[in-house]
């Protein structure tokens, strides 16, 4: 078996851990692959070719594609569904003869980056998630998507605690795929069904109720006032939630409103491990995409010009820990109202 790793192109996790043997003339996973990635790989090397419906042999298909491409004057690459040596090419053919591409998701894909090319999100990367996420709230995911997604997120048995100490994680699940099947099963701590066009709604909702401004029970069909709360109450306990969403699957008109729904807010505290919150702010307002954001800061920071600092850094708002309920529900309605 050969020491080194190959990337697997399944599906938008690209584990890198995989080994991978040849047996005759066969591609094999050895460790590491999903049951997806195991036949895959294993999959012939090469499809059929056809034209007009029939089978026909490789240099046959090709004379004819080229015959086809000669004659057409705005050719479209579409579907691309491939790996990043299949996307270099598909792109070198379109540039030479004049055409244009189009992924297959592309609508999807261009309602997320219209989110982040007006406002930014903060992402984060599988490791960070590992060794520091106690909360992942997954909105509208079809985990089976994404087959080794929850191991992933999972410490290795033989790093158990994480890096960062013992991290208690729950799982909450929002949208129309009630709890998540994957082949690393978890434990979800409750999941708040509705159809994914529901999304934009519900968030916009919680943020009403986060801002304390007056929202409808039901907030929409099938969901109430104390499943908001409940999320709500769980963001807010967290130290390190993270918000998980597949672009191809919130795929209908204005889902990037729903998106921004999602993504427009940060709520941190002053003292944190490796970044406090100044850093953090600064890095927000002058390197991140996301500089528009409101950020709120809850904390029990007193040191005054430690706090004038983040003032200058343009923090949204500065909260006091204990906090009043009541007084945060304001900050973060004026931040959001901004
Ligand atoms: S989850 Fe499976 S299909 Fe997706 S990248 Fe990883 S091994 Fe490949």
């Amino acid at each position: 078996m050969s020491d080194s790793f190959v990337c697997c192109p399944f599906c938008g996790l690209l584990c890198d851990d995989l080994q991978v043997v040849q047996r005759d003339d066969r591609a094999q996973v050895a460790s590491a692959g999903c049951a997806r990635a195991i036949s895959l790989f294993d999959a012939p090397a090469q499809g059929q070719a056809l034209v007009a419906g029939k089978p026909v042999d490789l240099s046959t298909a090709l004379r004819a594609a080229a015959e086809i491409l000669q004659h057409a004057r705005r050719p479209l690459v579409g579907g691309l569904a491939c790996d990043v040596t299949g996307h270099r090419a598909a792109l070198a053919l379109a540039e030479r003869l004049g055409g244009v591409v189009d992924h297959m998701n592309g609508a999807a894909q261009f309602r997320n980056w219209q989110v982040f090319q007006d406002g930014g999100w903060m992402t984060t990367t599988l490791s960070e998630v590992r060794n520091r996420a106690d909360l992942i709230v997954l909105a509208g995911v079809d985990a089976t998507r994404f087959p080794r997604f929850f191991e992933r997120c999972l410490p290795p048995q033989s790093q158990q605690p994480s890096q960062f100490g013992d991290l208690q994680r729950r799982y909450i699940v929002v949208g129309d795929k009630p709890s998540p099947t994957a082949e690393h099963p978890v434990d979800v701590a409750f999941s708040i069904p509705m159809p994914n066009q529901r999304l934009g709604d519900f968030f916009l909702a919680l943020r009403a109720r986060l801002a304390g401004r007056r929202v409808n029970d039901p907030v929409i069909e099938g969901v109430d006032l104390a499943q908001i709360d409940a999320l709500l109450e769980a963001l807010r306990a967290a130290r390190y939630g993270v918000l998980v969403w597949n672009a191809a699957e919130l795929d209908f008109p204005n889902a990037d409103l729903t998106i921004q729904a999602m993504v427009d807010l940060v709520i941190t505290d002053y003292n944190m491990p490796e970044m406090d919150g100044r850093e953090l702010t600064e890095y927000i307002r002058t390197q991140s995409w996301q500089a528009e954001v409101p950020i709120l800061m809850v904390t029990s920071e007193q040191n005054m010009g430690r706090l004038a600092a983040v003032e200058r850094a343009g923090v949204s708002a500065i909260c006091d820990k204990p906090f009043e309920a009541g007084n945060i529900r304001r900050l973060i309605s004026d931040a959001l109202t901004r």
